[in-house]
């Protein structure tokens, strides 16, 4: 099956003709515009410049809150104009073919799902550690949407207390575990707030706290979607998810904090895609009638 996805960015927008999860042509390109107008234009105008993709259904990843149908844009943090906007419509409308959208993360685990680290999977969740933390719930095949559109939010789950989030409330997850609150804190206990060196620094006295409390609270986290969710994989994503022995670092943890019943089906894995996840994971979602793909 082919289709085209899109991956609408604050920084840029992706364009992809997909088959079988294999990306086999791609755009990319820098943002131009913040409000519907100019982004639309712009969608239109990627989508008719991949050769082969004439006609095919469209699957566009929205990067905020959209309404339960997937049809009206609720809030698009780095945008302008889109709050209430009906955004189906008005993409279908400017590229002339079926068109789909979905929140950006539900199509990065979707993307995982089609063509990497979660193919022929029904039940796994991702999550994508960046900047924030974000995320998908796959159940069954299809995206966990929840009954008012709003469910799959990882990076809100509670595993401490009064940890300011970007949401305005506390104690969620993204805001002790994303990288925004990792370098706060390793600018707080005096080192060089570089991630990436960081990691390969975490056995140094100096730099452990910080990992350490950081694994902790990705561990209860994990722990408590999986008790919550038994999926067959938990798999991770984003920058902070590359560091080298990642996943031999975080798997005690998470183990120490599940029921034993539970230790035994823990499948944690990386990210295969990538940043191409969500592009594949929307073209991934247009090419469906109202499902996706199994
Ligand atoms: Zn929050």
């Amino acid at each position: 099956m082919r289709a085209v996805g899109v991956d609408l960015g604050g920084h840029n927008i992706a364009a992809a003709l997909v088959e079988d999860g294999q990306i086999l042509e791609r755009l990319a390109e820098p943002t131009a515009g913040r409000t519907p107008e100019a982004v639309t234009d712009q969608i239109a105008d990627m989508v008719s410049r991949l050769a082969d993709a004439m006609g095919l259904p469209v699957g566009v990843g929205i990067p905020g809150v959209l309404d339960a149908e997937r049809e009206v844009s609720l809030l698009l943090p780095n945008f302008t104009g889109w709050n209430g906007l009906r955004a189906r419509e008005m993409i279908a409308a400017r590229v002339g073919r079926p068109v789909k959208i979905e929140n950006d993360a539900n199509c990065y685990a979707l993307g995982e799902g089609w063509g990497g680290a979660a193919r022929g999977l029904t039940d796994y969740v991702v999550l994508t550690l960046g900047t924030g933390i974000g995320g998908g719930i796959i159940i069954g095949g299809r995206i966990h949407r929840g009954f008012h559109g709003m469910g799959g939010e990882p990076g809100h789950i509670v595993t401490g207390t009064d940890e300011p989030c970007g949401c305005s409330s506390h104690g969620h997850l993204e805001a002790i575990a994303g990288a925004d609150a990792l370098e706060r804190a390793a600018r707080e206990a005096g080192l060089h707030p570089d991630l990436k060196e960081l990691w390969t620094r975490r056995s140094e006295p100096a730099a452990t706290p910080l990992w350490a409390r950081w694994l902790d609270h990705l561990g209860k986290g994990i722990a408590t979607i999986t008790h919550l969710l038994d999926p067959q994989a938990v798999v991770l994503g984003g920058g902070l998810s590359r560091g080298a022995g990642f996943l031999d670092a975080l798997r005690p943890v998470v183990l120490d904090y599940l029921a034993p019943p539970y230790r035994r089906t823990l499948d944690l894995r990386t990210s295969s895609l990538g940043g191409d996840a969500p592009v594949i994971g929307a073209a991934a979602l247009a090419q469906t009638r109202g499902e996706e793909p199994r």
